[in-house]
């Protein structure tokens, strides 16, 4: 009989197979892993560069401290992003590797888990070719976020059917989809602040660089944004994101009123034409988008628009609202909103309330944070407490 089986070999298990084994206690630490190679999310992370944690985490110096003794030298970036020094993820994940197996640790690869039954002496593992018992189980599978990188929600499926309950499940980290067909936008980058509305009512904001693309928007703060689109249990997708849309402040340093004087003053540049009053302050495609959208006419003269226009036209910049018919979907985003419920879960070791042995880590628990190195903190805080917790019990 097995000590300690890993479900999910990804940052979590990873980390949680290093800390186990890493006791000194001597005991066998399995992973499991359903993909040919382990990490394969954690290689593509940041853009294969890995940002593996923020300065602002307050775990952060542990996790560093953690990073630094499996050889992983460090360099922090603006806004607390923490890399590998040399910006490359595959050292992240040669490291975890590495040193599990210097420990000890197995690594069983293209070995889908099937189904986790608890039994008298612990728990029967069934996976893809055979079947194992160990006395803990960490479930360690990651969420549904990605699912080309392994992780396509078979943990949850897994906590169920030994009791647990989970929350209802979003991607999130992702783009937003608009009602509104912008794909010939699709290229365009502006610095700007977006913000969220939910029935008409501002629910979040965030500022930085806008991305169009053939569905909508995305970048980093729109990302960020995606966490704030929140359905009702049980409410119907479409009815749900019905009640939200997306805003865009192209001027986000100026007010309405400052933004009105500037119209109002560019307008009176002799020879100016409608189209370029936005010139130089949006990009091209969307200067005449915007010029359309508040009827203006590209060759009248700008002293020849109407105050009525100007006021559409400075209203436009300031809050140019999308409807949203959703958000990028499970294969772009990069975290899962909703999860295993934390009240369900002892969150000083990660163990099971309800089934001693039964351990949760990384983004299959109810947990998502922003963009930032946040989400694989979240990985290796709960791993780690999972994997020593488990040592400590063997
Ligand atoms: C493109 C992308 C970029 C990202 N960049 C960052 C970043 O820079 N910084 C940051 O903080 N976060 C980032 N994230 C989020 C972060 O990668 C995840 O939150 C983190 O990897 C979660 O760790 P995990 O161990 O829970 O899950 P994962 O890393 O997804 O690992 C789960 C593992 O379980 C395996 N598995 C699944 N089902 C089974 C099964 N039935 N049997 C056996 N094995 C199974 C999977 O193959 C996978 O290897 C990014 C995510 C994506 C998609």
């Amino acid at each position: 009989m097995l000590d300690f089986c890993i479900i999910g070999g990804g940052a979590s298990g990873l980390v949680a197979a290093v800390a186990a084994a890493g006791q000194g206690s001597g005991k066998s630490v399995l992973v499991l892993e359903k993909k040919p190679l382990p990490g394969k999310k954690l290689a593509a992370t940041g853009n294969g560069k890995c940002n593996l944690t923020n300065r602002a985490c307050p775990g952060a110096k542990e996790t560093l401290a953690f990073f630094a003794s499996i050889g992983i030298f460090t360099r922090t970036e603006e806004q607390g992003r923490v890399y590998p020094y040399a910006m490359q993820a595959k050292d992240v994940v040669y490291a975890l590797v590495e040193r599990a197996k210097g420990l000890g640790v197995e690594i069983r690869t293209e070995c889908p888990v099937r189904q986790v039954k608890k039994i008298e002496e612990g728990f029967q593992v069934d996976y893809e070719g055979g079947c194992l018992k160990a006395h803990s189980v960490l479930i360690a599978a990651g969420g549904k976020a990605g699912p080309q990188f392994g992780s396509a929600g078979d943990g949850y499926v897994m906590a169920k059917a030994l009791g647990h309950h989970v929350t209802r499940l979003a991607p999130v980290l992702t783009g937003l989809e608009t009602t509104v067909d912008i794909s010939h936008l699709k290229g365009i980058r502006v610095k700007a602040r977006v913000f969220l509305k939910k029935d008409g009512r501002q629910t979040a904001e965030e500022q930085g660089e806008v991305q169009f693309n053939q569905d909508g928007l995305s970048g980093i703060c729109v990302m960020n944004l995606s966490r704030s689109v929140k359905l009702k249990p049980g409410e119907a997708f479409a009815e749900g994101m019905a009640r939200y849309s997306v805003c865009v402040d192209f001027l986000p340093d100026l007010d309405l009123y400052q933004t009105k004087r500037m119209l109002m003053e560019r307008g009176g540049i002799p020879g100016m034409k409608g189209e370029d009053l936005l010139l130089s302050v949006v990009p091209d495609k969307l200067k005449q988008e915007l010029i359309s959208a508040a009827g203006i006419s590209p060759r009248q003269g700008a002293r020849d628009i109407s105050p009525a226009k100007q006021e559409v036209l400075s209203h436009l910049l300031k809050s140019w609202e999308l409807p949203l018919k959703g958000t990028g979907g499970w294969k772009k985003a990069q975290c899962t909103a909703g999860g295993v419920s934390l009240e369900e879960i002892h969150m000083d070791t990660m163990e099971s309330k309800f089934v001693p042995g039964l351990y949760f880590a990384g983004e299959i628990i109810d947990y998502d944070g922003p963009c930032g190195g946040f989400n694989l903190q979240n990985a290796w805080e709960t791993g780690i407490k999972a994997g020593k917790a488990a040592a400590h019990v063997l």
